[in-house]
């Protein structure tokens, strides 16, 4: 009999140019690359069950460790069993490491060469996030792919993420240090900012680590698509073909194509499940918001090419009506479709891919779209 894979093997499957469709084995089952990862900020991916995302082929769910570490705690997720039995959800999580939160979020944060001391943005307390912690916190949330502590900058300070990248590296040394499960794939995060040299220099520090993944952090927070793409390029060079690699926060449509392109295999992004509490939906060709007049006697539904519950069985007036009404149902049946739009171009990527066919298939998928993805109209998303 063969032998099961064992614990975070990654294995190629099939590959064309720089495009990769693997399989990467995890305690909770396996993923199958391209994935995109719907994002559950507080141990829940709002306005859906679990059973929801089971239906839409979600394989992989982001939690954040600052908001859980903040709220319940992470000492009492442990003390219910952990995450997987805390929120019900049986396939592979991952947890990223508070960093990017704590310099995003947290109110008065200050950095030292230890760590960051900060204030809760719930109710102003001090708290302190090291290596070090965000490792015990993630160990206590338990989580089958965790990350490396990381320093967040903006994009196009030279001098800043020259210091934020060394002391990335320090960090990701204490964190390998200082885990004590061997049931959890710790991944490094590239840093760098838009600048190529940082980024090499980055990406080389880290293969040396030898990390089973690999994350690509610091990108899509200010910079434009064609200096993203070039840092993809740049670290597509440098990193490990038999270990997965990571974009994070990224995941418009547009997005996973461009980065799958460009050697990408997971995505994550709170961008669907945002659009659709704000009305918005992706379509084949573009985002509508559904909140739009022109809906209000229209029997189609969000996009006729889509498989989904929503798409099958709700027209667009239904869901303006819902709306309308202020009715909460509105947000789970766009969140179903958001969500499932990615999930299916994930699944549609990787088959391509397998099947040899991914350029045709990228070509036809943009002649279709406008480049950033945007409607003509106002998609009404805003910031949560
Ligand atoms: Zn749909």
């Amino acid at each position: 009999m063969d032998q099961p894979p064992a614990p975070f093997q990654y294995k190629l499957s099939a590959y064309q140019g720089r495009s990769r469709a693997g399989v990467f084995h995890t305690p909770h089952g396996e993923l199958q690359t391209p994935v995109f990862a719907p994002v559950g900020t507080q141990a829940s991916v709002k306005a859906l069950t679990p059973r929801h995302l089971e239906e839409i082929g979600a394989s992989l769910i982001l939690a954040n460790t600052y908001h859980l570490y903040l709220r319940p705690g992470d000492s009492l997720v442990a003390e219910m069993g952990g995450l997987h039995k805390f929120m019900q959800w049986p396939g592979p999580i991952l947890t990223d490491s508070g960093g990017f939160q704590v310099f995003s979020l947290a109110n008065q944060r200050k950095i030292d060469a230890e760590g960051v001391t900060f204030k809760s943005h719930i109710d102003g307390s001090t708290h302190r996030l090291t290596p070090e912690k965000s490792i015990a916190i993630q160990e206590n949330l338990g989580a089958d792919i965790i990350m490396a502590f990381d320093e967040c900058t903006s994009p196009y300070d030279r001098e800043y993420n020259r210091r934020a990248v060394d002391r990335t590296h320090a960090w990701a040394e204490r964190c390998l240090a200082a885990r004590r499960r061997s049931d959890q794939a710790l991944f490094g995060i590239v840093q760098g900012g838009v600048f190529p040299e940082l980024r090499r220099t980055s990406a080389d520090y880290l293969v040396d680590l030898d990390f089973p993944g690999y994350a690509i952090g610091g990108l899509s927070v200010g910079e434009t698509k064609e200096e993203m793409h070039a840092i993809l390029e740049v670290v597509d060079q440098i990193l490990p073909e038999d270990k997965p690699r990571y974009l994070m926060g990224v995941g418009t449509p547009e997005d996973l194509v461009n980065g799958v392109m460009r050697g990408v295999d997971i995505f994550d992004c709170v961008l669907p499940t945002r659009l659709a509490r704000h009305h918005a939906a992706f379509t084949h060709s573009g985002r509508i918001n559904l909140v739009n007049a022109i809906y209000a006697h229209d029997p189609a539904p969000i996009d006729a090419q889509c498989a989904c519950y929503t798409c099958l069985h709700f027209s667009r007036a239904y869901l303006r009506h819902l709306i309308a009404a202020k009715e909460i149902l509105s947000a789970s049946l766009l969140s179903i479709h958001n969500l499932y739009t990615l999930l299916e171009l994930a699944r549609q990527i990787r088959q391509a891919i397998i099947e040899n066919r991914f350029d045709t298939f990228a070509e036809d998928f943009f002649r279709t779209r406008t480049p950033d993805g945007s409607a003509s109209q106002d998609d009404g998303a805003k910031p949560e």
